[in-house]
């Protein structure tokens, strides 16, 4: 296939990229400020050095035009707020004090002012940090950050492009301010806002920027009409600067939908669109609004958010399609790399066959190197990479590994009634009831104990050889019995083994299912300085034995009370992994789904009373728009429902989904028919017990009492009054008493403290609910 020359040469672009550089070094020093053992010089010495080597990658691969702005030291979002002056209240004399620390305050929260609420980036795994607004919001422009990372990237040689969350995206994720009505709508504050986007913009041309993205993601939900005419305004308004750089508005993670005539008549010189997956249909709907004359269209072609190598040639195509509807085309992965590890090929341990397969950022900007290349110059120029592309795209189609005719035979005999429960959820609560004999408000925590570094060596240790299996297996029981022990004597009433041989929920499973595939090096940010290593969904899913019955037999053979067994849901174990791009997403849950049936049913021949399968990833996969839920919440609950609904009606299924935000999916909620389900609350006043209660949802609900992303402790009174919130919506008899969340990322010190306040707050409430 020749593809005709473009008008104006084809670049290639991305719009971001991994932050925590090879070896997670911004991590180590982050955390190293934090605990006083590195300095704020040697920080941002740290993070300007991964800067620098972020851009001579990008471009040594060939890549023309750098993202600026797009690194950070916690959040993108947060440096929004940093930048258009919007720190709430409670962190100004912070970050008067100290601007680092107040950043990390804003951030993080301190033992006495509670951090910005936390919440998923769109349906990535991505946290960002809520915006507080309200109508005294005064914005103020401190475009310093902004500034200094372009500076620094022209001082180093690049044509650089400064990276901006847009003012509508800003306001579409911000929040009322925890003092201001719950109906204040910051998109009401947009005529504030752009004066000071219209600073930040003349700043950044003033610093030389040509070219500045603006990035509104917030435009590919459905969107009212009002906020549709607010997106043409802020671009009209925008456009009509005089003393600007040429704007690229950018969007990705699904198609624009409506907001495309709006931005293709607003006054820019060019749109970023996405042409993957669930947005394709970009393509089709540029036709239909007479394509983007005169503009500049950087086609995202090559998925940004999974690992798979790009099928040039189709995207190729994509390309020559999208050649007549803009004045140049340039070529980028669909969305900020940020979402992607940075090397497949440190990635030594990996089955080469699947190696083959596997692209993440640095390969990633590779390929939209030779896309570029191959549209402005002619595919003969590009034959070699179509050749090498297209001999790895058929050893995958073509794969053992990736059809195993047992497991597909099995998922396809899968019935209705294989996916629910015999009894009826009140008969199953009387089983319940009399077979656990829990008091009111039964106390419990959702898995995980803190993550100590004695455990994290044994790991090493064994992965190393200094330690073997039995001595690992020595030091995991150890610490089952401790917090066994602990959560004892805290006097709490369903106990949890604590998860130490778990170093993540997602890859521990992972692990040990066939059709999986870990990564040594693969580190993708998911908050802060949290970073995960998501496995691969290379092929078909199977379990060769059971994955988590051995430990937790142990640990009930330790207490009389009951100890929950502890597993991940299908949707999490999608969600939190890079999917498989060449079949359904519902085939690949169910297929997991009846992996963890047979574990379940395991764990209650083994006399586990109380099961909890984790789906905190339920609400974050739920498609942008309206027209996808359907499709996507039907196959959702039913893998849940598959996993779980074998068991007997006195055996207990628990659910764990941390968000606090589930207004859409709450129908979700009920169809899983989980007996108890706890949820994140606490950062946000325990709303979600009322949204529950406001729904007529029927079963048992522990709402987060402690805020375990941060590391204040919450006292008792504190934690007894978010309970009598909890009971203003949920009564006695269903309403448990649990943390927002697991407790590893935590420390023992902390987590013992407010474990200990939950528990007086429970007996408190207890005896107050008695006394009615
Ligand atoms: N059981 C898990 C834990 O406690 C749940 C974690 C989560 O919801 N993210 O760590
Ligand atoms: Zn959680």
């Amino acid at each position: 296939m020749t593809t005709k020359s473009a008008a104006a040469a084809s670049r290639a672009t991305v719009h971001g990229y991994p932050r925590q550089g090879p070896d997670r070094e911004l991590k180590k020093a982050i955390e190293g400020y934090w605990k006083g053992r590195v300095t704020a010089d040697a920080l941002h010495a740290t993070a300007a050095g991964l800067r620098r080597d972020n851009w001579q990658q990008l471009a040594e691969a060939g890549v023309r035009e750098v993202p600026t702005g797009d690194f950070s030291l916690y959040d993108h979002v947060l440096d929004t707020s940093v930048m258009v002056g919007a720190v709430p209240a409670r962190h100004r004399a912070a970050v008067e004090a100290d601007a680092l620390d107040g950043y990390f305050a804003m951030a993080r929260g301190t033992q006495d002012v509670a951090p910005l609420e936390m919440t998923k980036w769109f349906d990535t795994n991505y946290h960002y940090l809520v915006p507080e607004l309200g109508p005294d919001t005064v914005f103020s422009a401190d475009s310093a950050k902004q500034k200094a990372e372009l500076t620094e990237a022209v001082s180093h040689g690049h044509t650089a492009r400064p990276v901006l969350v847009g003012p509508v995206t800003y306001l579409l994720l911000a929040k009322p301010a925890p003092e201001v009505a719950a109906d204040f709508e910051p998109l009401t504050l947009l005529d504030r806002l752009l004066p000071v986007y219209a600073e930040v913009l003349a700043d950044l041309r003033a610093a030389g920027a040509e070219w500045v993205q603006l990035d509104e993601p917030a435009l590919v939900a459905d969107r009212s009409a009002a906020e549709l005419n607010a997106a043409a305004r802020a671009y009209r308004e925008l456009g009509a600067l005089t003393d600007r750089p040429k704007l690229l508005v950018a969007s990705y993670f699904d198609r624009l939908g409506e907001a495309l005539p709006v931005l293709a008549k607003a006054p820019v010189e060019g749109l970023a669109m996405d042409f993957t997956g669930p947005a394709a249909s970009n393509l089709d709907d540029l036709a239909g609004v007479g394509g983007l004359p005169g503009k500049r269209l950087v086609a995202g072609v090559v998925d940004g958010r999974n690992v798979w190598i790009n099928d040039l040639k189709k995207s190729l195509g994509t390309l020559a399609s999208l050649l007549g509807f803009a004045d140049r085309v340039d070529v980028a992965p669909s969305c900020s790399l940020l979402h992607v590890p940075l090397n497949a090929a440190v990635e030594r341990e990996v089955n080469p066959e699947v190696g083959r397969w596997l692209a993440f950022a640095r390969q990633k900007a590779e390929e939209v190197v030779t896309l570029a290349k191959g549209l402005s110059e002619g595919t003969e120029v590009i034959a070699g990479g179509l050749s090498a592309n297209s001999s790895a795209l058929t050893s995958r189609s073509s794969s053992q590994l990736t059809r195993d005719p047992v497991v597909r035979a099995r998922s396809q005999a899968v019935t209705d009634a294989d996916a629910r429960r015999s009894q009826p959820y009140q008969e199953r609560a009387a089983a319940q009831r009399a077979r656990l004999g829990l008091p009111l408000l039964p106390t419990t925590t959702i898995g995980s104990f803190p993550q100590t570094g004695e455990l994290r060596t044994a790991r090493a240790d064994l992965r190393a050889g200094r330690l073997d299996p039995k001595g690992y297996d020595e030091r995991i029981a150890a610490e089952i019995r401790d917090v066994l022990a602990f959560q004892e004597q805290a006097g709490i009433d369903v106990l949890v083994h604590g998860e130490p041989e778990r170093n993540d929920m997602v890859q521990y499973f992972a692990e040990r299912l066939d059709g999986y595939v870990a990564t040594q090096h693969g580190w993708v940010q998911s908050y802060g300085t949290r970073y995960v290593r998501p496995p691969i969904l290379a092929g078909d899913i199977s379990r060769p034995e059971p994955m988590t019955v051995g430990w937790t037999r142990y640990a009930q053979s330790q207490t009389s009370r009951p100890v929950k067994g502890m597993l991940t849901g299908p949707v999490t174990m999608l969600a939190w992994s890079f999917v498989r791009d060449d079949q359904p997403q519902a085939e690949t849950a169910r297929q997991v789904a009846l992996a963890l049936r047979d574990e379940v049913s395991d764990l209650e021949s083994a006399g586990t009373a109380v099961i909890q399968v984790d789906e905190p990833a339920l609400r974050e996969t739920l498609p942008l728009r309206a027209d996808g839920h359907a499709e996507y919440l039907g196959w959702a609950t039913e893998s849940f429902r598959l996993a779980t609904a074998s068991v007997r009606a006195d055996t207990q299924i628990h659910t764990h989904m941390c968000y606090a935000e589930f207004g859409d999916i709450i129908s979700a909620i009920n169809d899983i028919d989980a007996d108890v389900i706890s949820l994140e609350a606490a950062r946000s006043h325990m709303q979600v017990a009322d949204e529950l209660a406001a729904a007529g949802y029927p079963r048992e609900v522990g709402p987060g009492v402690y805020d375990i992303h941060s590391p204040r402790v919450p006292d008792a009174d504190e934690v007894a009054s978010l309970l009598r919130k909890g009971l203003a919506a949920i009564p006695a008899e269903r309403l448990w008493v649990n943390p927002d969340c697991g407790l590893k990322t935590r420390g023992w010190p902390e987590v013992r403290s407010a474990l200990e306040n939950l528990v007086a707050a429970a007996v408190t409430v207890r005896s107050e609910v008695a006394g009615r």
